[in-house]
C-alpha cells in the first residue's frame, strides 16, 4: 500500500491524538481519582461519601457507647475513633484506593471504596 504525504500526515495526528488521550486518562485517574466511600453497618448501606480533594466529613455511627467515627478527608478515608474492643478498624489507618476497606467486625461496620463512576468527566466539562 502506497501512502501519500496525507496519508502520513493523518496517521501522525492520529497517533498523537491516541497517545494524548490515553496519557489524560492516565493523568485523570492519578490525579483525580475520583472515588466513593461505603459505609455498611450490619450489611446494610447506611452513607456514600464521595471523596474529593480538599472535602471533608465526619460521620459517627452508633450511640454514646459501641461507636465508630469516621472521617473522610481529602480524598482518603479512616476510622477515628471506635470504642470496639480490638481497635482493628481504628489500626487500619487512612485508605484511598479500591478495593481497600476498613472493618470492624465488633460492631459489623464495613467502609468500602468503589471508583465514582463517571464523576470524572462530570469535573472536567464543568
Ligand atoms: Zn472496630
Amino acid at each position: 500500500m502506497q501512502l501519500t504525504r496525507a496519508d502520513k500526515w493523518l496517521i501522525g495526528i492520529l497517533i498523537v491524538a491516541a497517545v494524548g488521550g490515553i496519557a489524560l486518562n492516565i493523568a485523570v485517574s492519578y490525579v483525580a481519582r475520583p472515588q466513593k466511600a461505603e459505609i455498611y453497618q450490619e450489611g446494610h448501606l447506611v452513607k456514600v461519601i464521595n471523596l474529593r480533594p480538599g472535602y471533608h466529613e465526619e460521620v459517627r455511627l452508633g450511640g454514646v457507647v459501641h461507636f465508630n467515627v469516621v472521617v473522610a478527608d481529602n480524598g482518603r478515608i479512616r476510622m477515628a475513633e471506635a470504642d470496639c474492643p480490638d481497635q482493628v478498624c481504628v489500626h487500619t489507618g487512612w485508605i484511598s484506593q479500591p478495593p481497600q476497606q476498613i472493618v470492624c467486625l465488633p460492631y459489623r461496620v464495613v467502609i468500602r471504596l468503589e471508583p465514582a463512576a463517571n464523576a470524572d468527566i462530570d469535573d472536567i466539562t464543568r
